[in-house]
């Protein structure tokens, strides 16, 4: 939980390296705000610019129609989709980002994001948002199929940067409900906010300790469902004996894909490792294969 309206802190473009003593810290962010740098270029120079534009100005002309003060908190839901082929012709240094540190790639694009979204608010005369209520779904479209970044737990190889799972689906799960974000106030008068990006417990007020009630318009769901996807050597070879076949479990959200999902088709999936102890993938595309 963390309330609205935080100061945000960005690392300065113009920063002397020599003053600081931390110079790995330093060149971490460093590093980071070049990333940050070369995804909002690769935004401004396609379509992922005019997504933006749009979202916001909806937003804008949302709150200017209605003028409550909760409308400032709704949440920025947007799909951001990377084109393989764009990347290689706009923004050829973001790919060994993407490809090793899928994470770190999802976070620039939050912060990049984040930064056009402001400075469109601020344009309009507005206060800058929540960055909490900024939810940019990413996907990596059109990764071409490459054995070296198979996900392969069959063959012992769980790949950690950004992975392909290819195979048949041989099971999925009813959709399950996922919160993205949920909101809050006090009831007690106290004028305070909050936003939950995971849990749905009431927080207690900052201010008086109260548990706070929800705004429960601006709850924000998606759907997921973990899928279960078996190596296509498996079906390639069914009558073998003395072998168990494990499926790798994928976690797919609703953002993910597109396609139907048929029960024996083959399927290309990007995404990347979780820890999570119910599925050991998640999914940030899905496509036939
Ligand atoms: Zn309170």
């Amino acid at each position: 939980m963390f309330n609205v309206n935080p100061i945000f802190a960005e690392p300065e473009a113009n920063e002397n390296l020599s003053n600081v003593g931390d110079d790995d810290i330093l060149r971490q962010r460093f590093s980071q705000f070049q990333e940050q740098k070369l995804v909002e270029k690769f935004c401004r120079e396609t379509h992922l610019l005019k997504i933006v534009e749009g979202t916001v100005a909806s937003f804008i002309e949302d709150y200017r129609r209605i003028r409550t003060p909760e409308k400032l908190l709704t949440p920025l839901l947007l799909r951001l989709d990377f084109i393989y082929a764009d990347l290689l012709t706009h923004a050829p240094s973001l790919l060994p980002l993407i490809v090793e540190e899928p994470l770190q790639f999802g976070l620039a694009v939050k912060y990049s994001v984040y930064g056009l979204v402001r400075d469109q608010l601020k344009v309009a005369g507005l206060k800058p948002i929540d960055i909490g209520q900024l939810h940019a779904q990413w996907r990596v479209v059109g990764l071409p199929y490459s054995p070296n970044l198979l996900f392969d737990p069959a063959a012992n190889s769980l790949r950690l940067g950004l992975s392909l799972v290819q195979g048949i689906l041989s099971a999925y799960t009813p959709t399950e409900t996922l919160v993205l974000q949920s909101t809050w106030y006090c009831g007690s008068g106290c004028m305070r906010n909050a936003l939950q990006t995971s849990a749905t417990d009431a927080p207690l007020c900052p201010n008086c300790s109260r548990p706070m009630s929800e705004y429960q318009k601006l709850r924000v769901t998606e759907t997921y469902r973990l899928l279960a996807i078996l190596p296509s050597s498996c079906v390639q070879t069914p009558r073998s004996v003395d072998r168990i076949h494990r499926p790798t479990i994928v976690r797919l959200r609703a953002y993910a894909y597109t396609c139907d999902l048929k029960l024996g088709a083959k399927y290309l999936i990007t995404g990347h490792f979780s820890g999570s102890t119910n599925y050991s993938f998640e999914a940030c595309h899905l496509k036939s294969a």
